[in-house]
């Protein structure tokens, strides 16, 4: 054996698997334990959600379907950074950054802007990573749970479907703009005021 070798083995601890009894063994324990569970819950509080008839309560951090934001001047909010594309560890953004016309006076503050912007919500594990990464706070998650549809390709949001995610969400009162940027990034920034910042300069209409 190499001394390469020894010294890697000096740092391994060899975990062994514990025995079982033998009421273990015959699985009576966990058995009991499970009648015990069941018995339990039976006298216990009763916990059911009536879903749909009742919709559950949706904590303003909650991780659902995404949107794009829009600027104070109704444009989308991504400057095509990348970041969010790069940080997501599903891969299910694809972004095609477009140079702005520098000499169009709607886009002088900006250099870049997604000509396309996709994300298929199916292979999202909706972790928050790009709401999170996002340096412009232009894409966040949104209270909506109920995402369903009937082909794969319906469930790829393109910028426009984004976008109108953000008119509903935010026009609605549903989920006012959430990310503003702190010393700890937006999604540790839900604060119990939140209502309070869906007046923000964020929505076109305001
Ligand atoms: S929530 Fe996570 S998995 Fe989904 S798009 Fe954002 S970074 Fe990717
Ligand atoms: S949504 Fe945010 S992080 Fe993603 S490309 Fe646009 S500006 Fe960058």
């Amino acid at each position: 054996m190499s001394e390469e070798n020894s010294k890697a083995k000096k740092h391994v601890t060899w975990a062994e698997p514990p025995q079982m009894t033998l009421m273990e063994t015959l699985y009576i324990p966990a058995i009991a334990a499970g009648i015990g569970t069941t018995v339990k819950r039976m006298f216990g509080k009763n916990e059911t959600r009536q879903y749909p008839e009742v919709e559950p309560e949706i904590p303003p951090n909650y991780r659902g379907v995404h949107r794009l934001n829009r600027d104070d001047q109704g444009r989308v909010k991504c400057v095509a950074c990348f970041l969010c594309q790069t940080v997501c560890p599903a891969k299910c953004i694809t972004i095609e950054a477009t140079a702005t016309d520098k000499t169009d006076p709607n886009w002088a503050d900006r250099d870049k802007y997604p000509a396309t912007f996709e994300i298929d919500e199916l292979r999202c594990i909706y972790c928050g990573m790009c709401e999170q990464a996002c340096p412009v706070d232009a894409i966040e998650l949104t209270s909506i749970y109920d995402l369903t549809g009937l082909s794969r390709e319906e469930m790829i949001f393109d910028k426009e479907k984004l976008l109108e995610v953000f008119d509903e969400t935010t026009q609605s009162g549903k989920d006012p703009v959430r990310t503003k940027r702190g010393t700890l990034g937006p999604a540790s920034e839900i604060l119990v005021d939140l209502p309070d910042e869906s007046s923000s300069s964020d929505h076109p209409s305001s």
